[in-house]
């Protein structure tokens, strides 16, 4: 962060020029390119310094407050209390074992958030050397000259030295959600910071029109910085699942101290001493409570995250990893998304006759390609695909000539409600838009020889569906005279003629819509463009069979009342000629029959579809800034396939969370249970505390967590989505989490007793049980890669962490049975190689039972 004061002036005050004369600038040209560096090196780049987050202390003791971790706080205490200082050193060591563990995973995954959120990086356009060019916002320095337009998120605080139309939406700042119009004027010295409609504030969202600004002040001195200053945000990744595994812990336990408690008190009416119930009951808290359950789910999330953004899409909000498993709707733009945006001119039609080439052109199609440049915000380099078509068409009359000879008076842009825009020029106005909206203002048309003549509507109709039929986007042109007043000015337009584009769908859609299609997932076009081409298109990347897409118009939309539209809605393929409008009442109807949406959008007015839908879903490239900010997640290529790729992603995740669980749950309860069981049956504890902490967090670490490196299941886009509204532990899935929990307890003691039947010691026998329980960890672990199919069917690919987990987990179990030091520290000894069998033994039975479980009742679901 920089210390140099940046030009502090009552910016609303002054007159635009006097604002840019004190920032040493033109705002007619901008800034020169050194110029720029310079002031870069004196202000610093125009970013928020990330506010500090909560330091290293606050955060490790984030991780301790939890209901659980007291538990085992208090267990440690009272082992201390009773002269067990061993042991309650152990517990204190596991938990700040566990709170490092946490901390750093977390932190990781907050990292990789951070990131992928820096890969969607804000650009900004800005004068620099008298000429308009793209820059990363961060690059802004005082005295630079921003365009902005709408969609954009305003790049810096600046002073409005042109507006046309221009709304911005300032809600980040001040709360008020309705659009704020702004203008270039002078106002009172006194104007309230909120009522300066003169100024724009980095932010803040474009919603309308365009214009110009001068930067006042950038990064933590503009108005977005002092709030920031204020806010210290704090990082978190909560999502509803790991609320919901929150609430879940907290019943746990207080469940467990209620069950401890019972055999307490239990305990001591058989007599039992105080201090012996003591430990027991801190066995049964310790061995209940699945430590590693928390890490292990931010952990699994945000491998997700990592994964997908390796296919192209950054999720925004940690919440649609889940959500995007159990979609059921995807309602796709078409261009860009489904084809490549990569738009040819491949004909023009013009006073009645359709020409493929135009190197000569007549006086009416040479007026139709004018049109196309001057009514235009493209360079030949950049710009809407569109647009640069348009220019690319015309290039043989010169465009950049054109522009020059006749420059811009005035323009309505581009606005995909009205799908018109309009220029102003010496001499006529321009038009271009969707034919349907150019032509009900026309009423003549430029003929052959360049002279006016009554327009044949229909003409341009048979025309334009020739086109549309072809897959072909089709622009219509017009032009009229300006009355002086504002654009679009009364009176009639001339039509000046068509011309159609060609945009070749992505290679990889059709197989990403089939995919989906195999996945139970329904996916739905939506676009501005006409019912025809739309339906064209749909037919080549296979969303329905080649003519035979059904679609719906916006104004067929219209018509229909709610309950007709959720019927239509589920039926169509294609929704064309849609407003943003209509795109939130399309979510809404889809949603009211229960599906989970996935919509995306690029424009500022789809933000509201966005927000509303399950999944929003922006463009990267071709997108708005206010699309991105409401999205939940942002393709970097705008392609289609990252969608397939993310929902595929999503059900991967909530598939490796889902084996996580069902893996560790039996442990808990199992060490509970064995505890219970023992002292009801008033017998000496089989396994002890520090025994158990030792089964827990070595097998959490290096058993439980290699789940979340597990590779996707084969069959996973085959299935339908999950309904939303299953529960996690689905009634089979606490069935398999109870028969395994039981197998655990039987085979421990049976281990247990096992080996002091074969003249083993306590502490021997103690260690049979441990390792009994360790070895059904490991033979369950692998039957929890599939937790539908059985092992030998369901063929998961390679995971190396499960091999060197397991191998890590096979040389710990060799140290705390054999190494002497061990030996003290967790109570046990030495066993001999006979005593292995009980532990081969129990696992392989749970290997068995498990897969039989599988083939019985095959769905966890
Ligand atoms: P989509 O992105 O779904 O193809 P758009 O909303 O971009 O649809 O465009 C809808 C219609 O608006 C197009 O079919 C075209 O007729 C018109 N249109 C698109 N871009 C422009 C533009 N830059 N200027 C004028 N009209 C346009
Ligand atoms: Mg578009």
């Amino acid at each position: 962060m920089t210390t140099t004061e940046q030009p502090g002036l009552r910016a609303h005050a002054a007159t635009a020029e006097t604002v840019a004369a004190s920032l040493d600038t033109d705002p007619a040209t901008g800034l020169s390119t050194p110029d720029a560096d310079r002031r870069r090196e004196r202000y610093g780049r125009n970013v928020l310094t990330a506010p500090r987050g909560p330091g290293v202390i606050r955060r490790l003791a984030a991780q301790i407050h939890s209901p659980l971790v007291y538990v085992l706080l208090a267990a440690g205490v009272v082992t201390a209390v009773f002269g067990g200082y061993v042991d309650a050193a152990v517990i204190g060591g596991v938990v700040v074992l566990n709170a490092v563990i946490g901390y750093v995973q977390e932190s990781r995954a907050q990292r990789a958030l951070d990131a992928l959120t820096r890969l969607v990086r804000t650009e900004t356009t800005v004068l620099r050397d008298g000429a308009p060019v793209r820059v990363p916002a961060e690059e802004l320095v005082p005295g630079d000259v921003v365009e902005i337009a709408a969609g954009d998120r305003v790049p810096a605080d600046g002073r409005v030295t042109e507006a046309h139309q221009l709304e911005v939406d300032e809600s980040a700042l001040t709360g008020e959600s309705a659009p704020v119009a702004k203008h270039d004027e002078v106002l009172p010295a006194e104007t309230a910071a909120a009522d300066r409609v003169n100024m724009v504030h980095s932010g803040t969202l474009v919603t309308r029109g365009t214009g110009r600004a001068v930067v006042t002040s950038t990064g933590a001195h503009t108005q977005l910085g002092d709030i920031q200053r204020l806010v210290a945000t704090t990082a978190t990744v909560a999502t509803p699942l790991t609320r919901k595994l929150g609430v879940f812990s907290r019943q746990l336990s207080v469940g467990i101290v209620v069950v401890a408690a019972f055999a307490f008190a239990l305990g001591l009416l058989r007599g039992t001493p105080v201090a012996e119930m003591f430990t027991a009951a801190v066995a049964l808290a310790v061995g209940a409570i699945p430590e590693g359950l928390p890490a292990a789910v931010s952990i699994v999330l945000a491998i997700g995250v990592v994964r997908m953004s390796r296919r192209r899409s950054v999720v925004r909000h940690l919440p649609a990893v889940e959500t995007l498993g159990s979609t059921t709707v995807i309602c796709t733009d078409k261009t860009g998304t489904l084809t490549e945006n990569r738009m040819t001119v491949v004909a023009v039609h013009a006073a009645g006759r359709t020409v493929d080439e135009w190197a000569d052109p007549g006086p009416a199609v040479r007026e139709c390609l004018v049109a196309g440049v001057l009514c235009n915000d493209a360079s030949p380099a950049e710009g809407d695909p569109t647009e640069i078509a348009l220019l690319t068409a015309a290039a043989g009359l010169d465009p950049a000539r054109l522009r020059a000879e006749r420059p811009r008076l005035d323009v309505v842009p581009f606005d995909s409600e009205t799908r018109l825009m309009i220029t102003a020029h010496r001499g006529a106005a321009y038009v271009k838009g969707a034919v349907e909206e150019v032509l009900v203002r026309c009423s003549a048309e430029l003929g052959e020889d360049g002279a006016e003549r009554p327009l044949d509507t229909a003409e341009v109709h048979r025309a334009q569906a020739e086109f549309a039929a072809q897959g072909l986007r089709v622009l219509a042109f017009a032009r009229f005279t300006p009355t002086g007043g504002p654009l679009p000015g009364q009176g009639e337009w001339t039509f000046l003629g068509l011309q159609a584009m060609q945009d070749p769908p992505r290679a990889e859609a059709a197989r990403a819509i089939a995919a989906c299609r195999d996945a139970g997932i329904a996916v739905k076009m939506i676009t501005g463009d006409h019912a025809v081409t739309a339906g064209a298109i749909a037919g080549q990347v296979g969303l329905a069979r080649p003519g035979e897409a059904t679609v719906l118009t916006g104004r067929d939309l219209d018509e229909l009342d709610d309950g007709a539209l959720d019927e239509a809605a589920a039926r169509a393929d294609v929704f064309a000629r849609v407003s943003p409008a209509q795109k939130l009442r399309l979510v809404r109807a889809l949603q009211r029959r229960g599906q989970v949406v996935a919509m995306t959008g690029d424009g500022v007015n789809d933000a509201p579809a966005l927000r509303r839908a399950d999944i929003g879903v922006a463009m990267g490239r071709g997108g708005t800034d206010a699309a991105r900010q409401a999205a939940d997640m942002v393709l970097l290529d705008d392609d289609f396939v990252a969608i397939e790729s993310a929902v595929e992603e999503g059900r991967g995740v909530f598939d490796n969370l889902r084996k996580f669980i069902a893996w560790t749950l039996p442990t808990n309860i199992g060490e509970g249970m064995v505890i219970l069981v023992a002292v009801v049956l008033g017998a000496v504890l089989p396994i002890v505390p520090v025994q158990i902490l030792w089964i827990n967090m070595t097998t959490a670490v290096f058993l439980g967590l290699t789940m979340a490196f597990e590779p996707k299941e084969p069959g996973l886009m085959r299935r339908p989505p999950r309904p939303p509204a299953r529960p996690l532990l689905t009634r089979n899935l606490v069935r398999r989490i109870g028969l395994v929990s039981a197998l655990l307890v039987a085979a421990a003691f049976a281990g247990y007793h096992w080996e002091l039947a074969d003249g083993g010691s306590l502490a021997q026998a103690r260690t049979v049980a441990v390792n009994v329980f360790v070895g059904v960890q490991i033979a369950y672990l692998f039957s929890c890669r599939s937790l539908d199919r059985s092992l030998l069917r369901a063929r998961p690919g390679r995971n190396r962490m499960l091999g060197v987990g397991l191998g890590i987990t096979v040389l710990l179990q060799a140290l705390i049975t054999y190494v002497p030091g061990m030996n003290r520290m967790f109570h046990t000894a030495p066993i001999g190689w006979d005593s292995w069998w009980p532990v081969l033994a129990a696992a392989a039975a749970a290997f068995v039972v498990v897969e039989a479980d599988k083939l019985i009742r095959s769905r966890i679901g």
